[in-house]
């Protein structure tokens, strides 16, 4: 089954048969695959390939870089279904979840293409007469790109349209768990290499590798950017490293998402977003809704229209009619299971979460989704924990709610439900929620390309994808030029 949709999609069978490390899929925890990891040596051989295919790239105009991602976009259009697919085998996500991810990379293909016109720089009036300035923006060199298993394609496509539109070649390392979707993109980008005809050689680069290949690319003085996507631990160790040596990282961490769920709020339109955001892709996305900070007034009616909803999830394989496929593997299940007990010594009311399915698939971890009513905003609501948990908070006043949406050390994505228009304009404002994202009426997942993504405090600071975003890809020059016959100095000074 793998061997075809990988075969459709390019990737050659040596690739994925001839390796000793085995790939397992979640689904079932039967073996798919296995590949051959690459260390510290081959990854600095392919930054080696990459710098050399940068110092061509950045001369090519950029309209002709973007006819590349064009390419690419269309390549990608072709084979949705079964990348798609193959993303539901590798990260166990639902047949729509899949084709989504897919459906993304198009989507920012299409917006760097837009953008391949567009990198414009600033004109800026000079204190000189016979002077103007300007700002312009250049290519930047190797862009490492490290990715989490959760999003195992559109988190490589959103650095690499936009890196390569910048001018800039790519070293990809992917999650050691996602190593087949990493191979397919690589084999589906030299399809549109080859429509492409003339780009330089290497510049896109896969290491398929664990922690070792990611460490070599944190650490080499030629890749100027890091943009690692994963754990905040991940991000305490690749953030301090990469700025040692001054390069620039963007920095994608974990987030701990909460909606606040007011008295005015439409509750249908509420608890559909509560199931999409806290149950969708089993509670595995960095955007998770994992805390419901609900009025006082209305919790017990919205814990049992959630709880009603949650006994309805169909959980199984996700390629079927399901709506929760399994969590990655049986440390993430343990995870879930140690939160659980903590929550429950920490005063909470747990109702779900048990293993699921463990007769039809004993290697693979599939739960129902947990709902933790909690006395407080406690150790373990403040951690995240990787898998569908939602801690249900009760609050008295909108101050206290707004407390507690930033009183955790994360700052991805946040929510309001409310039809009052001051508290929704107050959650957006200056002193409203302290996260990269802040939605109302909307659920805390589920971002489109357009916008600028990432997160505050320890979710890292960084931020992909749509706005401006581009800016991260690229280096600033500032250019003063005097097209007048005498050499006056700023600020007036005579220097005579
Ligand atoms: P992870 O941190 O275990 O691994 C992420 C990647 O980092 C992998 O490729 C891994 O090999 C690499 N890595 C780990 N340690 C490294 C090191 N010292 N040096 C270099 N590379 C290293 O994360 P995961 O379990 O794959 O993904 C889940 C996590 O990712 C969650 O915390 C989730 O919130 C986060 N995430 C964040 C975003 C975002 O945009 N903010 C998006 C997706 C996932």
């Amino acid at each position: 089954m793998v061997a075809g949709l990988l075969e459709r999609l390019g990737v050659a069978a040596a690739a994925y048969t001839q390796g000793d490390n085995p790939v397992h899929t979640p689904i079932d925890g039967s073996r798919i695959a296995s590949v051959k990891l690459l260390g510290k040596a081959d990854t600095i051989a392919r930054i080696d390939q990459a710098q050399a295919a940068f110092e061509a790239w950045r001369s090519v105009p950029a309209p002709r870089r973007g006819e590349l991602v064009r390419l690419f976009g269309e390549v990608l259009r072709e084979h949705k279904a079964d990348l798609g697919e193959l993303v539901s085998i590798e990260a166990g996500k639902i047949t729509q979840e899949g084709l989504g991810e897919v459906q993304e990379m198009i989507d920012i293909c299409d917006f760097a293409v837009g953008l391949s016109r567009q990198l414009y720089g600033l004109t800026i009036a000079s204190e000189r007469p016979g002077h103007h300035m300007r700002e312009t923006w250049h290519p930047l060199g190797v862009v490492g790109v490290i990715s989490a298993f959760n999003f195992p394609v559109a988190v490589w496509a959103w650095n690499t349209a936009l890196a390569l539109v910048a001018g800039n070649a790519v070293v990809w390392k992917p999650s050691e768990k996602t190593p087949l979707t990493a191979l397919a993109c690589q084999a589906l980008f030299e399809k549109a290499l080859k429509a492409f005809g003339d780009a330089p050689a290497g510049l896109s680069q896969l290491v398929i590798g664990g922690r070792e290949a990611g460490e070599a690319l944190v650490d080499d003085p030629r890749v100027p950017l890091v943009s690692a996507t994963g754990s905040t631990r991940m991000g305490r160790e690749v953030g301090p490293r990469v700025a040692a040596r001054f390069g620039r990282s963007i920095l994608e961490l974990g987030g701990n998402n909460a909606m606040i769920l007011a008295p005015s709020a439409d509750l249908d339109l509420a608890v559909r977003g509560i199931l999409f955001s806290a149950v969708g892709t089993a509670g595995q996305r960095c955007t998770t809704l994992r805390r419901l900070i609900v009025h006082r007034s209305i919790k017990d009616e919205v814990v049992a229209r959630v709880k009603a909803a949650y006994a309805k999830v169909r959980i199984g394989d996700p390629r079927k009619d399901n709506l929760v496929g399994p969590l990655i593997d049986k440390l993430s299940f343990d995870a879930m299971q140690g939160a659980l007990a903590k929550a429950r010594d920490e005063g909470g009311q747990v109702f779900g979460g048990e293993r699921q399915l463990a007769e039809q698939y004993p290697n693979a971890y599939y739960v129902s989704p947990a709902i933790a009513e909690m006395p407080a905003q406690s150790e373990v609501v403040r951690h995240e924990t990787f898998a569908p948990i939602l801690y249900v908070l009760a609050y008295d006043d909108f101050e206290e709610a707004l407390r507690l949406n930033n009183e955790v050390p994360q700052g991805l994505s946040s929510c309001i439900f409310t039809t009052d228009i001051r508290e929704a304009e107050r959650f957006q404002s200056a002193s409203g929620s302290d996260c990269g994202i802040a939605n109302v009426n909307i659920g805390t997942s589920g971002a489109e390309i357009g916008g600028a993504f990432g997160g505050e405090k320890e979710t890292g600071g960084g931020r992909e994808s749509g706005s401006d975003a581009w800016k991260g890809y690229m280096r600033r020059q500032t250019n003063t030029v005097n097209y007048s016959r005498e050499l006056p100095l700023a600020q007036g000074i005579v220097f005579d």
